[in-house]
């Protein structure tokens, strides 16, 4: 089979299957060989690896992943691609595609049932209409992720990657930043991909912390306060914490937290780093109970 990565190729695929492009599965195909290595360089992905793609799309980096990992299950929405992947894909052994909504597979179980519960690498070029909700799943399902190597907006790799006082900084930033260390490795224009999306992409790569970092005692709380302080940007966290639905913290109870911690009652959330946000949660979870 050809190198999907070269145009021609691609273009080649898709007349032959008279395919017609679906917008909202987000489908926007790599057509360039040397971001294609980039990819598959950045991902360290070795002889030994098992990989998890979303979105294959006809099967470009599919090809890619197949010729450096051991085993590759591509997870492919669009059940029109399904019969071009078995084309595309026919000379490798070591692919299985399955016709699924990457939302609704427990990966946990994929896991474990295909690699003995092993670490994993996920490696994809995201459908950018559900980059977060992916990703986040990713981690909050507590699967042995090793790493997940992605291409996402470029505004989108930007907030993973942003800190405290920068207008990129929100809840993705801490989201991420507190699972996995977040590298963006390249810049990718529109004109590498058919048809060419209206925004810039960026190939960002996650590294699942080893360590635990930072830990908050309940996880679950830290993210509805950090949620809470990022829906009103504007307002002080005080005031942003006491107006959130679910939370209802008494202004007096935010502002002893913070006082304990050093900060200022008038400080806004995105002041915060991620480490204060895990203390303020403690605290605030403390005197809930
Ligand atoms: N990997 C291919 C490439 O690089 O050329 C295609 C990438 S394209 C940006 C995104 C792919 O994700 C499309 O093939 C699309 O059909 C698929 N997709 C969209 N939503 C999905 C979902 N919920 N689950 C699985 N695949 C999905």
């Amino acid at each position: 089979m050809a190198d999907l990565g070269k145009p021609q190729n691609t273009i080649a695929v898709l007349q032959k299957y008279n395919f017609s492009f679906q917008k909202k599965y987000g489908q926007n195909f790599l057509v360039d060989p040397r971001v294609l290595e980039k990819i598959i360089h950045a991902a360290q992905v070795g002889q030994e690896d098992f990989v998890l793609e979303v979105g294959p799309g006809i099967g470009t980096m599919t090809q890619y992943l197949c010729e450096h990992a051991r085993e590759v299950v591509a997870v492919e929405i669009d059940r029109k691609l399904i019969p071009i992947l078995e084309d595309t894909l026919s000379p490798y052994q070591n692919v299985e595609v399955l016709n699924q909504d990457i939302l609704k597979v427990d990966i946990g179980r994929l896991i474990k049932e295909r690699n003995q519960g092993k670490p994993i690498k996920v490696v994809a070029n995201l459908p950018y209409y559900i980059t977060t909700p992916i990703i986040m799943g990713l981690f909050e399902s507590r699967a042995p992720v090793e790493s997940i190597t992605v291409m996402v907006q470029k505004e989108v790799a930007e907030r993973m990657q942003a800190g405290p006082g920068t207008k990129d900084y929100g809840a993705l930033s801490l989201a991420v930043q507190y699972y996995a260390k977040p590298e963006v490795v390249a810049n990718v224009p529109p004109n590498c991909f058919i048809p060419r999306p209206k925004v810039g992409s960026a190939v960002v790569r996650l590294t699942r912390r080893k360590d635990k970092g930072i830990q908050a005692e309940d996880e679950k709380l830290m993210f509805c306060i950090i949620r809470a302080s990022f829906n009103q940007r504007r307002k002080t966290l005080v005031n942003g914490l006491n107006n959130a639905p679910g939370l209802a913290f008494g202004k007096g109870q935010v502002i002893e937290a913070l006082e304990t911690m050093g900060l200022s009652p008038n400080i806004r959330g995105e002041a915060l780093s991620l480490g204060q946000f895990a203390i303020l949660s403690n605290l605030l979870g403390q005197n809930r109970q």
